[in-house]
């Protein structure tokens, strides 16, 4: 290539070479300002749930609220959101796919419930009508149990941020003969018909105005979305503004016959 002797060759060589370098340049100050943004919001977000949580400690502290056990599983459930945001945040910046964990068989119930407890003070707080429907005994899945409850927390906190007080959220879980499907429904602020399209990808946050106030960091979806899809199976979202939204998690369950354990 350097060695050319024809002088148009190279010339038109030379035009190539200096578009292509102009091209990364730009991609390049293209990346550099969405990393600038990226941390922007990432420091805004993580912020926000640490004001909260600081505001409530002080207040405590200063014998403003009694520090009832209540109050303080409401303050854990804060924290673990608090973890949730950072971890998915973690994940999100160090590698581009779910890590590579062994798959074992899992059982659905219990991952559901670990879930469940994760979430269960702040939806009380919310005064969020809360429905589980009978979970299935001895049902397993093949995955990560600790992917498997993010996915669940992910979309349970989906359910309760984006719900208003008085509104519900049920979990039902249905077996067929190869699949488990797992619903999460809430009668929340549903998606526009819009973005639906979107709302699996990284960082897509619904108008940035009214996610503000739920300080999340649009990976949730996303990240529980790889997971699923690791796992062998899908997750699929429905929605309609103002209505609310469902949530299907379907993964191929595990025949009981080649589990050993419970
Ligand atoms: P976030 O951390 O912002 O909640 P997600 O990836 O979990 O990120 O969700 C992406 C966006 O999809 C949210 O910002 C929100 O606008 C919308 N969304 C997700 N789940 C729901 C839901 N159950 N009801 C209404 N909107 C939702």
């Amino acid at each position: 290539f350097f060695h050319n002797s024809n002088p148009s060759n190279s010339h038109n060589e030379i035009t190539y070479l200096s578009s292509t370098l102009n091209h990364m340049s730009q991609q390049l100050a293209q990346q550099a300002n969405l990393r600038e943004r990226l941390i922007q919001d990432v420091s805004h977000e993580l912020r926000t749930p640490l004001t909260a949580l600081k505001a409530s400690l002080a207040a405590i502290i200063d014998g403003v609220w009694m520090p009832t056990p209540e109050r303080f599983a409401l303050l854990m459930a804060e924290v673990t959101r608090f973890e949730k945001m950072v971890l998915d945040l973690e994940r999100s910046m160090i590698q581009t796919q779910p890590t590579m964990r062994a798959k074992v068989p899992v059982n659905i119930s219990n991952c559901l419930h670990l879930a469940i407890e994760h979430v269960k003070a702040i939806i009380e707080e919310k005064k969020i009508i809360f429905h589980v429907g009978i979970l299935p005994v001895d049902q397993y899945v093949l995955t990560d149990a600790d992917q498997l409850l993010q996915v669940f927390v992910n979309l349970l906190d989906n359910a309760y941020k984006y719900t208003l007080p008085h509104h519900s959220i049920e979990v039902k879980v249905e077996v067929t003969s190869r699949d488990i499907k797992t619903t999460i429904r809430d009668t929340g602020i549903g998606i526009p018909m819009k973005d639906l399209p979107y709302i699996c990808e990284r960082f897509y946050r619904v108008e940035s105005s009214r996610d503000r106030k739920t300080g999340g960091t649009g990976l949730g979806l996303a990240i529980a979305k790889e997971i699923i899809i690791d796992s062998n199976g899908s997750l699929q979202i429905e929605s309609q503004l103002g209505i609310g939204t469902i949530a299907t998690v379907i993964l191929p369950k595990v025949l009981s016959t080649f589990v050993s354990f419970s």
